[in-house]
């Protein structure tokens, strides 16, 4: 017998497993598939899962800070029953540094005071206050290891930088898509792993559902695609990119993992520190490690995919650089022999805003091109799609006359058509993780 349901979503990450609860809550029949035998286990898993809320367009920082309250409130947000294994979200606080790179947070600062959202501007005797690990000698502009002058100062200092109390990261992205998935079954949605989608399905000009590798069909009015680094692959079998002027294509990226210089308790005391002097950001790891990431320096060039699901997952020269690259702020990190981290892939759009609309083949949806940064708005990407698809179905025109939608928590009306996959490329972005 032919499966069917009201809604099928491709993926089952965080943004996937968002989508299918609020679709659920709505009395949605959903159906995820995932191809991975376990949900979360896509790019979820290797996410750095920093809840920060500074973004350098306006719509990016309202989104963020909207977002940023569903993770002091997993647990009342899931509405599952107590004792249930929850993810847990860590408030550390993030500290940027004042650069020429970020225009000294000027935009940043501006954005977050229109909607209320908390900071304090650090002179350098605080972060060194907080941070006694860090040297604020300045080194940019970003260099690659074999340039002659890697690792030398340019003379100049860090100055200051703004601190952002409300922000932190969770300590298991893979659990908190498995807690989102089961808090969608409790709504009656399904989940289906190991099961690979090879083809969209039509009909009359919709689609109609999909089939899947070992040639099972599944049929419904409605499919998702939040396939992750897969979502322009996804876009094509739907025969749908053709009129998108965001392009999604899969980005590798390398994670490093050090212990923290002995005596300082990096992962009680530190904060996620992002750092465009020297192109890194970082975290707390649980083990008194520290996380360290990429900020994306024009110097390193990108390590685009072909294909999403064989690429290289060893580490090479970018996880030695970026270590080396933290050790100018700390110059008591030593660096280990054993390389230990993360090998994962952005699914990154052109622009590195993402795409949450619906497409030119009626019933088929995306939210895609998350671009390394959208971990952290899955629950309210969640309420906003579900929200779109509904008014797409019930007859709104989104192309011609864009969704709005209220942040519930901010009480604030966005426009969806922010996120179009046909907007004007924002130049306003920075073009990078940091979105
Ligand atoms: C190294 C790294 C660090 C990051 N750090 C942060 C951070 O600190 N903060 C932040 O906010 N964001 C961060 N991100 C971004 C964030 O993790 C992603 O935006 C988010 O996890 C994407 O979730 P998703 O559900 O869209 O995709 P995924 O988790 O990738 O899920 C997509 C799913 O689709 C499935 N799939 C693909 N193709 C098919 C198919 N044909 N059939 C069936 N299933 C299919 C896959 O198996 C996968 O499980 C980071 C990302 C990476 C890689």
């Amino acid at each position: 017998m032919t499966k069917t349901a009201d809604a099928i979503i491709i993926g089952a990450g965080i943004i996937g497993t968002a989508i299918a609860f609020e679709l659920a809550k709505s009395g949605w029949k959903t159906l995820s598939l995932d191809r991975n035998t376990q949900v979360g286990h896509g790019s979820t898993s290797g996410s750095c899962a920093i809840i920060r809320t500074h973004y350098s367009t306006f719509d990016g920082t309202v989104f963020a800070w909207e977002a940023y309250h569903y993770w002091p409130d997993w647990a009342d947000y899931l509405g599952l029953p107590k004792g249930h294994d929850l993810a847990r979200y860590i408030e550390t606080g993030c500290l940027v540094m004042k650069t020429e790179a970020n225009g000294y947070l000027q935009k940043h600062i501006e954005n977050c005071r229109l909607v209320d959202c908390p900071l304090e501007e650090w002179p350098a005797e605080k972060i060194v206050e907080r941070l006694p690990i860090y040297s604020l000698e300045s080194f940019a502009p970003p260099r690659t290891m074999d340039d002659a002058d890697f690792g030398k100062s340019n003379g100049g200092q860090i100055t200051g930088g703004v601190f952002w109390p409300k922000t932190g990261y969770v300590n298991d992205p893979a659990l908190s898509a498995q807690n989102l998935a089961d808090a969608a079954r409790l709504q009656g949605a399904s989940f289906q792993t190991g099961a690979e989608v090879v083809e969209i399905l039509r009909s009359d000009s919709k689609v109609s559902g999909v089939r899947l590798a070992d040639g099972d069909e599944i049929h419904a009015p409605v499919v998702i695609n939040v396939a992750g680094p897969a979502s322009a692959k996804i876009n094509g079998m739907a025969g749908v990119l053709g009129d998108m002027t965001i392009k999604t294509r899969p980005l590798r990226q390398e994670v490093v993992h050090v212990p923290a210089p002995d005596g300082f308790d990096f992962e009680n005391e530190g904060m996620i520190v992002s750092d465009s002097d020297i192109a890194c950001y970082c975290r707390p790891e649980h083990g008194n490690n520290i996380l360290i990431g990429s900020e994306d320096p024009e110097c390193d060039p990108h390590q685009w995919v072909e294909n999403d699901n064989d690429y290289d997952r060893n580490f090479t020269d970018q996880w030695t650089t970026q270590a080396m690259r933290y050790g100018q702020r700390v110059p008591s990190l030593g660096i280990p022999q054993k390389t230990r981290g993360v090998v994962d892939l952005y699914d990154a759009s052109t622009d590195w805003i993402p795409v949450y609309d619906k497409s030119q083949l009626p019933g088929f949806y995306m939210a895609c091109g998350t671009s390394g940064n959208q971990y952290k708005n899955a629950p309210i990407a969640g309420k906003m799609m579900a929200s779109l698809i509904e008014y797409c179905e019930n007859g709104g025109d989104h192309d011609a006359k864009p969704h709005r939608f209220n942040l519930p928590y901010i009480n604030r009306d966005i426009d969806v058509g922010f996120y179009s996959r046909k907007r004007r490329i924002n130049e306003e972005s920075s073009f990078s993780v940091l979105g």
